[in-house]
């Protein structure tokens, strides 16, 4: 793999535990936020990147600690580095998608590579993962665990992940602040609002989503509500 610009990830330091990665060459509507979080016993990742550039060789000091790599659904931007790690987590929904290969069109910027790369080839590549997820099951780092909140809509498979002692939830492409997408064929408007409804009741107090800027429970209720009266308003 030749990466021509730079490093391929950019990284920043959120708080004792929390890590954001991303990639600063992928175009703004691929670039999903990528989420480590350092436990007592183990790390979390949540999402992976387009797995262009070796997630796992260039942030080899974070995966140090024995850490399980997750999958908050199956979109090719959020789970191209996943086949890189032992433990991969992904919802029981997720599955049959993942274990297809996924194309990636024109999500990446074509200077970013040396130019006998292949761009239109590129693939993210096919994995199975080694715990399939369900609602309710916890995912339990030592000092800290999270709980798996199914929360379909944009994707069957999507997954938030909330720790109710820090109240931070890891939303993926469920909510983020900015355009909530649910065009896709297997989108489900209906199920979307259901998980809108039940986001908005959850006492968090920050949101890290699967895209844009972090933000807070009112914001949250916000963009719960504008999505609600949007559909209802189709
Ligand atoms: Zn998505
Ligand atoms: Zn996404």
């Amino acid at each position: 793999m030749k990466v021509a610009v730079g490093d391929w990830f950019a990284r920043e330091r959120v708080d004792e535990v929390i890590w954001r990665l991303w990639e600063p060459f992928v175009d703004p509507f691929a670039r999903c936020n990528i989420w480590f979080v350092s436990g007592r016993d183990r790390a979390l990742l949540v999402d992976t990147g387009l797995g262009v550039a070796s997630l796992h060789e260039a942030a080899r000091d974070l995966f140090e600690q024995p850490t399980l790599a997750l999958a908050t659904h199956y979109h090719f931007d959020h789970t191209g580095s996943l086949h890189e790690f032992t433990d991969r987590l992904a919802h029981r929904a997720g599955i049959s998608y993942l274990a297809t290969p996924g194309a990636i069109g024109g999500a990446l910027q074509r200077d970013a590579f040396q130019p006998d790369f292949d761009l239109d080839a590129y693939e993210v590549k096919s994995c199975a993962p080694t715990r399939v997820l369900d609602d309710g099951d916890v995912i339990d780092l030592g000092d800290r665990a999270f709980e798996v909140m199914h929360l379909p809509g944009h994707s069957p498979d999507s997954i938030g992940l909330y720790d109710a002692e820090s109240r931070t939830l890891f939303s993926g492409d469920a909510v983020y602040d900015g355009p909530l997408l649910d065009g896709s064929s297997d989108s489900d408007v209906d199920a979307y609002v259901a998980t809108m409804e039940r986001l908005r009741a959850l006492p968090v107090e920050v949101v890290h989503g699967g895209h844009e800027p972090s933000f807070g429970r009112e914001r949250l209720v916000e963009l719960c509500d504008a999505y609600i009266a949007g559909v209802s308003s189709r």
